[in-house]
């Protein structure tokens, strides 16, 4: 793992984005602004899965009128999502969130960036400049005839150019794109010449099974690398999925540690018992836990036993006979039908 490269920080609501902050895991959710008891509702449940920054998207007026009572009733950061009209910006403002997505290329007007960037600076609020593949300033879309990652760095220092006329340092930034190989070339151009947070993610990346391994591979592999502050894995379905998989990505590169990680072989003719039911067992009982706790469950004497040393609690299968180990020690021998249980209860018993 590379080192992390230094950036500014920005403070969002309660949270810090950059510097030496612990990289972030962000959402937005998928109800109409504009029905303000569904978004909340959504967002709480985004709230016990770990969401440290919510995004909503602010499409029209009667959507800004929802943030103050959205915000009134949630726990983290609020960010109003913004494409082409400023003055929902400026409401959003107004009206109290914590912070704005704003799209360069979609206000493209200076004078309107700065109008924005005025209010901001007035409530010490951060603008997140999401540059996106799908929405790229035509001028630099004419000029590359192709979304490349010169042209997406292209339209960050643009806006880069006009923020530091006005001495506007309170920006996060991100550069997406569908293209998974163009993100990390582009967010490793960005984080060479720049050193704002930048916010990762892999733009419109699908539903959750192509989406996770599309997010997995760019935003692991830029993190890897030292690059990034706060990410957002992008799937079509369920936010709390999002949240789900940008977890997973962090504890893979051990840069946060957040509820179970379980260990558990794939299973061969080695295995003789139903190791997939008991993985779901293991899971259902324990998807909710924040605490950090590393289970392994593995189906036979092969591999198992070192395995399940490595974990905190581990279960290794010996045929229909199951060797409980806690913190390296073997604890306890019995059969597949009370072995679950048994480990079970050392988990809960701590
Ligand atoms: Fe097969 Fe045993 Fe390895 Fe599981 S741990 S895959 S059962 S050899």
């Amino acid at each position: 793992m590379y080192a992390r490269e230094q950036t500014k920080s920005v403070r969002v609501g309660n949270l810090i984005i950059g510097g030496n902050a612990p990289i972030s895991v962000q959402s937005m959710t998928t109800t109409d602004t504009r029905n303000v008891s569904d978004t909340i509702a959504q967002i709480k449940k985004m709230e016990i899965e770990g969401c440290e920054l919510v995004r909503v998207a602010v499409p029209d007026l009667k959507s800004c009128y929802s943030l103050p009572l959205i915000k009134k009733e949630i726990n983290i950061p609020l960010v109003a999502d913004i494409h082409y009209d400023y003055k929902l910006a400026l409401k959003s403002i107004e009206l109290g969130v914590d912070g704005l997505r704003i799209n360069p290329g979609n206000i493209r007007n200076v004078e309107k960036i700065k109008s924005v960037i005025k209010s901001a600076r007035e409530k010490s609020l951060p603008i997140r400049f999401g540059i996106n593949s799908g929405s790229l300033d035509k001028d630099i879309f004419k000029k590359y005839n192709k979304v490349t990652p010169k042209a997406l760095i292209e339209s960050a220092k643009n806006i880069i150019t006009v923020l530091e006329e006005v001495n506007y340092h309170n920006i996060i930034f991100s550069i997406k794109s569908i293209n998974v190989i163009d993100t990390i070339q582009a967010n490793n151009i960005f984080s060479s010449k720049f050193n704002y947070p930048l916010h990762l993610g892999i733009t419109e990346a699908g539903p959750p099974f192509q989406g996770t391994i599309k997010s997995s591979i760019g935003i692991g592999l830029l993190l890897y690398q030292g690059i990034g502050n706060t990410i957002r894995v992008s799937l079509t379905g369920d936010p709390i999925e999002e949240i789900k998989v940008g977890y997973e990505i962090l504890k893979a590169l051990h840069l946060r540690k957040r509820g179970l990680n379980l260990i558990s072989c794939p299973t061969c003719a080695r295995c003789k018992v139903d190791l997939n039911k008991i993985i779901k067992k293991v899971e259902r009982q324990f998807c909710n836990i924040n605490k950090p706790l590393t289970i392994a469950v593995m189906g036979c004497m092969v591999n198992g036993p070192g395995e399940a040393r490595e974990a905190d609690i581990g279960v290794a299968f010996d045929k229909k006979n199951g060797v409980l180990f806690k913190k390296g020690k073997i604890i306890a021998k019995c059969s597949d039908k009370i072995i679950i249980r048994r480990l079970l209860e050392e988990i809960k018993n701590g």
